[in-house]
Order: C-alpha cells, then structure tokens, then sequence
C-alpha cells in the first residue's frame, strides 16, 4: 500500500452564521495582505534597492501581530488564516524578484474570495465524514464524494472559497492518504486528444466532452456580448461602469458562468482520467509539447484547452493506483498508415484517414491513436 499527498475540493454548506464569519474573514485577509502591500511599497519608495530594504518572511508574519493591535476586528477571525495572507504576499514578491512573477498587486474586492489557514495542533480535522472542524467556524458540513480516503490522512492546509456562483468550497492538501493498486485488466489503449473529439482510443471508442459545456459556452459568449453592450451605452451616456447596475448585473453572470464551465471542465476530466486508468493498465499518450502548452495558455474555446491538465491527472492516477502512461514523440502520429506504416501528408482528410498506398481506411483521430499505441510498445 502507498501513502500519497492528495488534495480534494468539495462543496461546503456554512450555516448563515458561519458564512457571516467566513465573509468577514475573506474581508481580513484582504485587507492584511493590501496593508502590508501598501507599507511596502512605502518602504520602496525610500529605497532605491528594494530588495536589500525587503522585510523577511518573519517580519511580515510578525507584522500581523502589530497589525492586530491597531486593528482589533482582525481578532475576530481566524489568526493563521491572516499569517497565511502574509506568507502569501512575501511568496509573491520573492517569485517578482525571482522574476517569475509581476509586482504583487492590490487585491481587489472581486467575485472569486478565499483565504488559506494551516493545521496546528489537529485544529483542522474531520468529526465525521461530511463535517470538518474549522478554526473560528466549529464543524462545517460538507459534500463529501470521495468517501474515507478524504478522512483518513492528515490535513495540511485547507482553502475556503467562494467562486461566482455563490457556492462555498474548500479545498484541503492531505499528507499520508493511502491508495491501493487498482486491479489489472491486461488491456492496453492508446488515446489521440482532439477537437472534433476530447479524445479517440485506439479501439474506435471516442470519448466526448459535456454536452453542458457547449451550452454554457453558447450562454458565456452571448452574456460576453450583453457586458459590452451595456459598456459601451454607459461610456456613452457619460455613467461610471461601477455604479451602472445593468453592468454590474451582466458582469456577474459573466462570472457565474465561467464558474459554472470551470466546474463541468474539471469534473469531466476528473472523472474520464479515473475511468481510463481504471480500465487500462497502459496508457499511451503523445508526450506533452508546445501545442498543448498554447492550448492551455491561450485557448479561447472550451472543450479544448485541457489537454496539458488531462495528461497531468493520468500520469499521477497512473502513479497512485498501479498502472502506466507511456509518453510517445508526437511526430508523425496522424500521417502515418497504421496497416502499412506509410508515412503521407496526404493519407489525412480531415477526420478521414485513407492510405494514398494501400488504401486503408480509419476515422483519422483513430488511426492516429493505434500509432501511439504502436510507439510505445
Ligand atoms: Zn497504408
């Protein structure tokens, strides 16, 4: 048996009154994090070398504590919670300076709230399987769809948020889960990723993306074109964008929706990445590369842009539960003939494969799969 760090999210139904303090908490957190924002960035201007005159990771987590004495609503709330916005301040100055990141912005009062708070002395800890104890809050209940392996290992951290749809989550890092080998099934599978399909498996099987995802998208893109219409009438009418409602309103839905296509996505791909490494022993997949790095990064559409995400949830189910992915070079892979091995630009029409030389015929995303499956054997 093996121990894992895992991390698992799941839906969490504060009571009105825990949600008065979870919001008052989402308020404190932001507001030490821009505090101490602000004062370094005084502490910039006196400075020409910013980074020499830089507080360390302990001044900024002790500055809560003087924080805490000018501002005594900060006592209200969870006090690890408002280190960690701290912590998280000095992380990001050290990636600006690392120059991984840009310069740390203010955090601004938005749609998507959160705050992280760390374990100390089993303070965070489950009391059955759907309450967890949380510091401040007493026991929350929660939506608990992964059974005991949630309950089971040591918790870390956990992350409360709010996303724009209203709904709370909280996501936890769990130390020592312990995952089991799934059992064997002596069938192989290579998987092509696409367009037309999320994915086509060397046995002819496709595997589709939500039809929900295609709805919210047609919603997310007519909502889009209702924000910038309602824009451009108050620019017009000579309004301020924040005090316009119509606009408020439609920013909103905006957001809600792509909260929505957020959780379809991850939750289609989570499940599909669970059943495949169920169903096969080896996977076979083209190994990561730029294409699927712009997908990620610049991707517009929806049912794509998760194919770096998918390939990352195989290869560490694959790790957990016993089974394999192999990586094949992606060279070639759609041109090739998988009967005569004939390598042809023009064997591929679309999503028709027809061999110029000896004539075989496969749907195309098909045909590319068995090559992948032939690659790593
Ligand atoms: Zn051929």
């Amino acid at each position: 048996m093996k121990q894992i760090v895992k991390a698992f999210k799941c839906r969490l139904y504060p009571t009105k009154q825990q949600e008065q303090r979870l919001q008052k908490t989402f308020g404190c957190t932001r507001f030490v994090y821009n505090h101490l924002l602000h004062l370094a960035l005084e502490r910039k201007k006196l400075s020409k070398v910013a980074k020499h005159y830089f507080p360390s990771k302990a001044d900024f987590v002790n500055s809560v504590a003087l924080l805490k004495e000018v501002f005594a609503f900060l006592k209200e709330v969870d006090s690890i919670a408002l280190q960690a916005s701290a912590e998280a301040l000095h992380e990001a100055f050290s990636r600006y300076f690392n120059k991984q990141n840009r310069f740390p912005n203010f955090k601004k009062h938005s749609s998507f709230k959160s705050y992280t708070t760390k374990t100390v002395n089993h303070n965070i800890r489950f009391v059955t399987k759907h309450r967890i104890t949380l510091p401040k809050l007493g026991s929350v209940r929660l939506k608990n769809s992964f059974g005991d392996a949630l309950t089971t290992g040591q918790i870390q951290r956990a992350t409360i948020s709010q996303e724009a749809d209203g709904a709370y989550y909280l996501s936890i890092l769990v130390k020592n889960v312990p995952v089991h080998d799934l059992p064997k099934t002596n069938v192989n599978q290579g998987i092509d990723l696409g367009l037309a399909h999320f994915a086509a498996l060397s046995d002819g099987v496709f595997l589709e993306a939500p039809r929900a995802l295609f709805h919210y998208e047609h919603q997310l893109k007519q909502a889009q074109r209702t924000l910038s219409r309602r824009i451009a009438r108050a620019k017009k009418e000579k309004r301020a964008l924040h005090d316009s409602k119509n606009v408020q309103k439609a920013r909103q839905q905006v957001a809600r929706l792509h909260a929505k296509i957020k959780h379809v996505r991850q939750d289609f791909l989570q499940k599909a990445s669970t059943a495949l490494v169920r169903a096969y022993d080896v996977l076979a997949l083209e190994a990561l590369n730029v294409r699927d790095m712009l997908q990620s990064t610049y991707a517009k559409g929806i049912s794509d842009a998760s194919w770096a995400q998918f390939k990352t949830m195989l290869h560490y189910k694959a790790l957990w539960y016993g089974k394999t992915v192999k990586w094949v070079n992606p060279a070639y892979t759609s041109q090739t003939c998988n009967k005569c091995g004939d390598i042809d630009q023009m064997n591929r029409f679309g999503q028709q494969f027809r061999c110029t030389k000896c004539h075989h015929e496969d749907h195309a995303d098909t045909n590319a799969a068995k090559n992948i499956l032939k690659a790593a054997r």
